[in-house]
C-alpha cells in the first residue's frame, strides 16, 4: 500500500516520512516529488485544518492513493495575528528564515519571558478518492528564544525555545524535535487512525 506524502517542503516531507516509516514499515511512503505536474494548490483556507484538507484532497483526485498533507504555523502571542496560518509568509514568503527570524526577535526585543509565549499548531488531513476527509490537530507550547540557537529541525525552529527541555527545537535530535513536536503528536494521532481504516 502506498501514502503520498503531499508537500513539496522538502524538510517537512522528510519528518513526515520519518516519523510515519518508523510507525508503517511496509507502506510505501513516498511524496509529491514522484508526481512530476502534481498541482501546488493555493493555501487559501483561512484556518490550519482548511488548508491540509486543500493539500491533500488535490494530491487525492490527482494520484488516486492515500495522501497526507500538514499545514503548520507559529502563533506569537506578542505579534497577534501575524504568523499563525500565514507564517510562510510573514515578512515575504522569499525571505530567508534568518531574516524573518531577526525580524521577529527585533520586534520582541525587552519583551519579557512571560510575555514571549508562543506555540506551534499543526493540522494534518488524510485524504482518498471516494473516502470522507479526516483531519486531527495538535500543538505544541514554548516561547520566543532571545536568540537563535541549533541547526536541527527547518523554519522558525532556531527560534522556538522549549523551556521544559531548556533548549530551542533546533538544538533537538530529529528524533527527540518529533517526541515533543506538533507534527510529531499529531502524527502519532493520525497513525492510529490511518491503520484502523487500512488494518495496516
Ligand atoms: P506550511 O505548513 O508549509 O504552510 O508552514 C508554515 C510555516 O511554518 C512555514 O514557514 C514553515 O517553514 C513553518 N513551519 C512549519 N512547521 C515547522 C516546524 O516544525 N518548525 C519550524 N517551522 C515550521
Amino acid at each position: 500500500m502506498r501514502l503520498v506524502v503531499a508537500t513539496h517542503n522538502a524538510k517537512k516531507a522528510g519528518e513526515m516520512t520519518t516519523i510515519l516509516g518508523h510507525r508503517f514499515p511496509d507502506l510505501e511512503i513516498v511524496t509529491l516529488a514522484e508526481y512530476p505536474g502534481a498541482p501546488e494548490p493555493a493555501e487559501t483556507g483561512t484556518t490550519y485544518a482548511e488548508n491540509a484538507v486543500i493539500k491533500a484532497e488535490s494530491a487525492a483526485a490527482y494520484t488516486g492513493e492515500w495522501c497526507v498533507a500538514d499545514d503548520a504555523g507559529l502563533e506569537i502571542d506578542a505579534l497577534p495575528g501575524e504568523l499563525g496560518v500565514y507564517s510562510k509568509r510573514f515578512a515575504g514568503e522569499e525571505t530567508p528564515f534568518p531574516e524573518k527570524m531577526r525580524i521577529i526577535l527585533d520586534r520582541l526585543q525587552g519583551v519579557p519571558d512571560n510575555e514571549r509565549c508562543a506555540r506551534f499548531q499543526c493540522a494534518v488531513a488524510l485524504a482518498k478518492r471516494g473516502i470522507e476527509t479526516q483531519v486531527f490537530e495538535a500543538k505544541c507550547e514554548g516561547r520566543i528564544a532571545t536568540e537563535p540557537s541549533g541547526n536541527g529541525g527547518f523554519g522558525y525552529d532556531p527560534i522556538f525555545w522549549l523551556p521544559e527541555r531548556g533548549c530551542t527545537m533546533a538544538d533537538l535530535t530529529a528524533e527527540q524535535k518529533h517526541a515533543v513536536s506538533h507534527r510529531g503528536k499529531v502524527l502519532r494521532e493520525f497513525a492510529a487512525a490511518f491503520a484502523a481504516l487500512t488494518a495496516l
